[in-house]
């Protein structure tokens, strides 16, 4: 119910306040390469939709999104989706960042393509609930550059769009999930997800089912380390 209240708020939000916000920051890519990171982005979640183009890319690049939302008593945890693999270096980077540079621009995900905007409530520093439109600002690219205002507008479109797909595929985790649990007679048991975690974080392989296009799909993973420069 908060997902949809939260969708509600969204749908409400007008494109053109974004569009005023993403006109005053006037954020200009830099290609530092940095958001392309596990060290700056913890990690890039996939809609559906780009599981489907990845797949046809480089079916390797999927790996199951981090943090996931249950566990049942057998240990077994569900998450709402993939996100992008990272190659094992010290920064996490991206499958697919080499040189810096990312190798399919043009076919580039949803996430990838808004990114630096975003249209999401989060508490600020000091619990303030409000509407979050940029990540990492200040900490990459330049600003104050002039934008065309059709192109703010296509961003701004773009980026109330992704977030609407993304809370809209995590209503339907959700739902699946309360009808799955119920029809297996399953329940979610902190301790048994607190007691797999920290077998995870020790190195031993655990299950994780995978929520993508309506179905749960197996995958058997072991925790990664990474090489320190
Ligand atoms: S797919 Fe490309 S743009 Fe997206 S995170 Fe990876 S390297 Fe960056």
């Amino acid at each position: 119910m908060a997902l949809t209240q939260e969708r509600n708020r969204l749908l409400e939000y007008p494109v053109e306040r974004l569009a005023e916000v993403i006109k005053d920051v006037g954020f200009k890519c830099t290609s530092c390469a940095k958001c392309c990171t596990r060290v700056f982005n913890g990690h890039v979640f996939l809609l559906d939709r780009d599981v489907s183009s990845l797949k046809a890319v480089d079916p390797s690049a999927l790996e199951p999104a981090p943090d996931p939302e249950f566990c049942d008593k057998n240990g077994i945890f569900y998450v709402s989706g993939y996100s992008l693999r990272t190659q094992e270096d010290s920064a996490g980077s991206c499958w697919f960042l080499e040189k810096g540079r990312c190798r399919i621009y043009n076919r580039r995900f949803a996430i990838c393509r808004i990114y630096p905007y975003m249209l999401h409530r989060e508490p600020d520093k000091q619990g303030i609930i409000d509407w979050r439109q940029f990540s990492g600002l200040d900490q990459h690219g330049e600003y104050d550059t002039e934008i065309p205002y059709d192109v703010i507008l296509d961003l701004a479109r773009e980026t109330k769009e992704y977030e609407n797909a993304f809370l809209t595929q995590e209503i339907r985790f959700l739902e699946f999930m309360q009808d799955y649990f119920s029809v297996q007679g399953l329940r979610h048991v902190q301790k048994v997800y607190d007691n797999q975690l920290k077998r995870y974080n020790q190195g031993d392989e655990i299950t994780i089912m995978v929520f993508c296009d309506g179905s749960l799909k197996s995958h058997r993973i072991r925790k990664k380390k990474f090489k320190l420069s």
